[in-house]
């Protein structure tokens, strides 16, 4: 088992949409960065390098690179389930808390659960998503902008069945033709 932690903050500003989790949330502000600036699945991707001692997502997509500006920060996710794959770990489960004090994020949770879970390729039951405020208290209580924070638990292949592992991908049959 192997662990990984994951913490991102962007700036709130006017004339930028609100991505978390992939959904687009309605508000009078939205994330200011390279890419969407998703917060929270910028945390889990932190999480899951981290638990890979695969370093940060600043060393796999640099915000010096054009090709990730404006990109979907959920592009970046499924990027990141390759690099995962490539060393064979499997995704225990993922819990993650998005800290802002507006707007409220309780509507949004079920689909940023999905879009995560569906970029990961696992179940969603793998997933949490959870908000708080920071009662008002600092860059995120003043609404300066919003943090994230995310924890991972990695397995190796090894410790799994190979049919479970095939059933999880989706594939039907017996998996042979994906084992190489
Ligand atoms: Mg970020």
């Amino acid at each position: 088992m192997r662990v990984g932690m994951g913490y991102d903050v962007h700036r709130l500003v006017e004339g930028r949409d609100l991505v978390l989790g992939g959904v687009n949330i309605e508000y009078a502000f939205g994330l200011l960065g390279h890419s969407d600036a998703d917060v929270l699945v910028h945390a889990i991707m932190d999480a899951l390098l981290g638990a890979a001692a695969l370093g940060d997502i600043g060393k796999h997509f640099p915000d010096t690179d054009e090709r990730y500006r404006g990109i979907s920060s959920i592009k970046l996710l499924e990027q990141v389930r390759e690099l995962l794959a490539d060393k064979l770990y499997v995704i225990e489960n993922i819990d993650a808390t998005i800290i802002a004090q507006k707007p409220k994020m309780l509507p949004y949770i079920s689909k940023m659960r999905d879009n995560i879970a569906k970029a990961l390729e696992i179940d969603v039951d793998r997933i949490n998503v959870k908000a708080t405020t920071e009662e008002g208290l600092g860059f995120t209580g003043e609404m300066k902008g919003i943090s994230a924070q995310a924890i991972c638990a990695l397995n190796t292949i090894t410790n799994y069945q190979y049919d479970d592992i095939m059933a999880e991908r989706g594939c039907s049959s017996c998996g042979g033709c994906q084992k190489q």
